[in-house]
């Protein structure tokens, strides 16, 4: 045998051999990878389930120093971010008629918005939880309920016309918790509608959107140093048509020259620029309307604002987003 032989001989096969044993040792590792990741789910499933029965018992434990029965609210701390999430919400109820905001109201805080109900009608749990209170309070919200959800809010119904839920009863998002009506202090039947979050109201179109029977996001991120302006914002979205600044004074002040009347108006009411400075940024909407856009997958700013004749700088202005953004699917986008 020739030396060349001899390497061909032994080397080759001892060559492939030795590329073998590690082309084995990766299958070995692939057919385990598997398993492994099949245990870390059945994990996250047990945890979950864990999660969930806790939550059952006392939903949002973290946020709350206790359950009880006794008060409808009680200011606790907010914590500076907290994140909120409206997934699988359900609209307490199908009315888009909002007749009043939340806010500063005949010289006191209006701490919930009023929507058009009338008596009799089916109101539903927002999300799903646990009910808190079932009480009448004649000279204020009637026969009301507070439910305590496991995203950390608090929801309460007021002016009921009938409770159909009782205390410390878990509820899912969607179910039938009682009927409109108009007892307590309430002039004309509606539903007056508060969302808290450790006992503090905040601004329910933060969240809501009544006029488009849809929730604002997947997710809320609440940011105590920001709330009062983004209520203001909110309210200005999604509040009642007279508070949008579209009355006929408005509206005449912006066809003409400077549109200077509509713009101070807007600044007077909010005492922000965000308003003005919002709807001066598209020439837009003719009939005043404020039009929304859910991302579908494989949505890009382009196609959007293409779907709705408006600018991509359009859409980025509305919505305070960069050009380059990610957008999720699910997100509510301002396109007018
Ligand atoms: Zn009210």
């Amino acid at each position: 045998m020739t030396f060349k032989r001899i390497v061909r001989y032994f080397a080759l096969p001892t060559i492939l051999t030795l590329a073998a044993v590690p082309a084995c040792a990766q299958d070995l590792l692939a057919r385990q990878a598997p398993v492994d990741r099949r245990t870390k789910a059945i994990d996250t499933i047990v945890v979950k389930r864990l999660q969930e029965a806790e939550n059952t018992e006392e939903p949002s434990s973290e946020l709350y120093d206790d359950w009880n029965n006794t008060y409808a609210h009680r200011a606790g701390t907010l914590p500076d971010v907290y994140k909120i999430d409206l997934r699988g919400f359900h609209m307490p109820t199908p009315s888009r008629v909002i007749t009043s905001n939340f806010g500063r109201r005949w010289g006191r805080r209006h701490q919930g918005l009023d929507i058009k109900v009338y008596i009799g009608d089916t109101i539903r749990a927002a999300f799903s939880g646990k009910v808190r209170i079932v009480k009448y309070d004649r000279n204020g919200y009637g026969k009301y309920i507070v439910i305590r959800h496991n995203n950390g809010l608090e929801t309460i119904y007021g002016h009921l016309s009938k409770q159909i839920v009782s205390e410390n009863q878990t509820v899912r998002a969607g179910q039938p918790i009682g009927l409109g009506g108009n007892t307590g202090r309430s002039t004309g039947s509606h539903l007056h509608f508060e969302t808290r979050l450790c006992g503090v109201a905040l601004n329910p179109a933060l969240f809501f959107d009544f006029a488009h029977q849809d929730v604002t996001g997947d997710y809320y991120v609440f940011r105590r140093n920001n709330i009062d302006r983004e209520s203001a914002q909110a309210t200005a979205l999604r509040g009642t048509s007279s508070s949008l600044g579209y009355s006929k004074e408005n509206i005449q002040g912006r066809s003409g020259s400077t549109g200077g009347s509509w713009k101070q108006r807007n600044e007077r009411t909010y005492n922000t620029d965000y308003s003005s400075r919002e709807r001066n940024a598209t020439s837009q909407p003719a009939s005043g309307q404020i039009l929304y856009h859910k991302v579908s997958s494989g949505d890009t700013l382009k196609s959007i604002a293409e779907q709705h004749g408006v600018t991509v700088e359009q859409l980025c202005k509305l919505n305070h987003l960069g050009p380059y953004t990610r957008l999720n699917v699910g997100q509510i986008l301002r396109y007018s």
